[in-house]
């Protein structure tokens, strides 16, 4: 039994919820220098101001999501991003946020959650026309819904997320704005790569309460 198995017992609440959707902000805004200088090396070095713009609408609704049962705060946080994140980006994790709330219960397990994030995966390369290998956020998240769906702890799970990041350091982008640079694009980390690891990273420092 992990940490992660431990959370099904009661609905996520409000003091679960606002501590899970403030985490992720801080993370955000902490970045979002970082984002902002790998999104210069292979793209348009946008990437940092448009997460921080995403979590400051999060947290500028704070009170009404996290009043909200999973599910719909769920729902609410995405539509926050896909409206204020913009970018390629916005869409996406707007996507990501969204299905997992629909595919979520209010409580849910280590198997319910592993079984939305794949859905919402799914549901991302779908808008995306996108998929793994091409040096996205991606990248990330795959491995990690791999490593949840296994039963890997919360260090596990947060050692996948860096591991899968620094992964996207030599892989040639044939997604997005990286791509247009080809071969150019080898050598750096790719921005939403690194803004998926944070977010995985901050709610695993919530459930897991650091590794
Ligand atoms: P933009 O590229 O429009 O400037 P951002 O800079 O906010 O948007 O986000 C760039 C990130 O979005 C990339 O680093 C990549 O991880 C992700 N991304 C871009 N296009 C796609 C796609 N089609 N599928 C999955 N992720 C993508
Ligand atoms: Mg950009």
């Amino acid at each position: 039994m992990t940490e992660t198995d431990t959370m099904a017992m009661t609905d996520v609440g409000e003091a679960a919820i606002t501590a899970l959707a403030t985490a992720m902000a801080e993370a955000m805004f902490a970045h979002a220098g970082e984002l902002t200088d790998l999104d210069q090396a292979i793209g348009d070095g946008d990437h940092g101001l448009n997460m921080k713009r995403g979590f400051e609408a999060v947290m500028a609704e704070l009170p009404a999501i996290a009043a909200k049962p999973l599910p719909e705060a769920l729902k609410a946080a995405g539509m926050q991003l896909v409206m204020k994140v913009g970018g390629a980006s916005g869409p996406l994790y707007g996507t990501l946020f969204m299905t997992l709330g629909k595919e979520i219960g209010p409580a849910p397990d280590r198997q319910e959650l592993a079984a939305a994030l794949a859905a919402a995966i799914a549901a991302v390369k779908a808008r995306g026309k996108s998929d793994t290998g091409q040096k996205t956020m991606l990248d990330v998240l795959a491995p990690v819904q791999a490593a949840l769906a296994a039963g890997a702890s919360i260090g596990e799970i947060r050692a996948v997320a860096g591991e899968a990041a620094d992964a996207t350091v030599p892989m040639r982008a044939t997604k997005g704005r990286a791509s247009f640079l080809g071969e150019r694009s080898i050598g750096h980390m790719d921005p939403g790569a690194r803004s998926s690891q944070l977010l995985v990273e901050a709610v695993c420092g919530v459930l897991g309460g650091g590794r």
